[in-house]
């Protein structure tokens, strides 16, 4: 289906058509064509569609043409708000807007808001209101408890990552929200997961909702490659050093599970003259900004970042993810490895295992219906080698097999070379 069949007003086509050429979008994605036509047609809609699918351009536009219909008004009335569960989603969902927006006919005035940083540089955009806020429950409350926002005027509320939302415990923030905003209007839903809590929601939410589940298809399925290296612990520095190295990796996504480990990782990374910088919720938004943009700028080769990276953030054409920390759940694997793959780009998401997180990779493989074989990197291979768990028996199950003398030799020497490292 080609864009121009969506529905789009004449009066826009040409504007999103051009901005369509400039991104390289050649065509709608799967959850563009289903959402798109019911959208603008005004219908409530319940999406379910994995990361790197186009879900924002497909609840993006639609605002975009309704706010087009609306009149200009002065100071501007917020007729789409967009709540999010994380500062970079909100960030990377308002500047998607922006860049949608860039060749309407008129200015489009998208206000970000999250918490974290001070309050009144946000109070001060929205001085003269804004078009569409898109932001995290807890500051968008705050703003309307200063008076700084008024949300009674919204036409489409959307909630974007909304399982995520009520996993970091934004149940009541929203529940106040919503309860704050028009009886009238028209609720968009989007979801990784249904889980019971989700399930609830939406029924008291949506209107006789259109649902849309995108199932893998060709042109949206990130091209993955999975791969499960199994490595010592102590060892994953210098395998993750010796990897970038001998594959040529040009930017690498690093995902670890403590800020402490970030920081350890990254300043490893550093002293072997790698361009490295750590990514968590502790750096101050400004560093944050800065360690982005030079990601994405390639002036950093890796970004060693906790999972509050791990959403949302969209940077084009990530060749490589590695979970050096395995993901505590299934979904969060997901989403990680969503993070390289997108939109129609192959990209290679590598887990280290060891020992002690091999059964773990197992369960997250049989949550996810995957079979990852097994690997191990010449002069890397784990001495502790007892408690590996190889891939799901539909793999054959390449590891547990019993270590020959050449193996117990080899496990030996390098347990002295360990020691000796000490
Ligand atoms: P999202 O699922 O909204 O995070 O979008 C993921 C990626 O898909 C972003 O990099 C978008 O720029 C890209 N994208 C969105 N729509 C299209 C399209 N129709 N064709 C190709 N890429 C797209």
């Amino acid at each position: 289906m080609p864009f121009s069949s969506l529905g789009f007003s004449p009066a826009l086509l040409p504007a999103l058509l051009r901005v369509f050429a400039e991104k390289g979008y050649l065509a709608p994605t799967a959850i563009q064509s289903a959402a798109i036509p019911a959208i603008l047609d005004g219908r409530d809609v319940v999406g379910s569609a994995q990361t790197g699918s186009g879900k924002t351009a497909a609840f993006a536009l639609p605002m975009l043409q309704r706010l087009a219909e609306l009149p200009t008004q002065a100071p501007r009335r917020v007729s789409g708000l967009v709540v999010v569960p994380t500062r970079e989603l909100a960030a990377q969902v308002g500047e998607s807007i922006v860049s949608l927006s860039k060749y309407l006919p008129q200015r489009v005035k998208v206000a970000v808001v999250f918490g974290g940083v001070s309050i009144n540089p946000q109070m001060m955009n929205l001085r003269g209101g804004a078009d569409i806020v898109v932001g995290t429950p807890g500051r968008l409350l705050d703003l309307i408890d200063h008076n700084a926002l008024n949300i009674a005027t919204v036409n489409t509320l959307v909630l974007d990552e909304a399982d995520r939302l009520l996993d970091l415990g934004f149940g009541e923030e929203l529940g106040r929200i919503i309860g704050l905003l028009p009886v009238l209007r028209q609720n968009l839903f989007f979801s990784a997961t249904f889980p019971p809590a989700i399930e609830s929601l939406a029924e008291s939410m949506l209107r006789t909702p259109l649902r849309i589940e995108v199932r893998a298809e060709p042109q949206t399925v990130p091209d993955i490659v999975q791969r499960a290296i199994e490595v010592d612990a102590p060892r994953r520095t210098q395998l993750l050093r010796h990897l970038i190295q001998s594959e040529g990796w040009s930017r690498v996504l690093v995902f670890v599970a403590t800020k402490h480990a970030a920081e350890i990782v990254a300043d490893k990374l550093r002293k072997a003259d790698i361009e490295a910088e750590p990514f968590h919720g502790e750096l101050s938004q400004g560093k944050r900004n800065q360690v982005l943009q030079d990601f994405k700028l390639e002036i950093l080769q890796v970004v060693v970042a906790t999972d509050v990276a791990a959403r949302g953030l969209d940077i084009a054409q990530l060749p490589v993810v590695v979970n050096y920390d395995l993901p505590r759940s299934a979904v969060d694997y997901t989403h990680r490895i969503g993070r390289t793959g997108r939109a129609g780009e192959s990209g290679v998401a590598v887990s280290f295992l060891s020992a002690d997180t091999s059964a773990h990779f197992r369960l997250i493989e049989k949550r996810q219906h995957i079979s990852v074989p097994r690997e191990q990197i010449a002069g890397f291979e784990p001495v502790d080698t007892e408690n590996f768990l190889g891939a799901p028996a539909s793999n054959g199950g390449i590891k547990g097999k019993r270590p020959s003398k050449k193996d117990k030799l080899r496990e030996a020497a390098a347990r002295d070379q360990l020691q000796h490292k000490g």
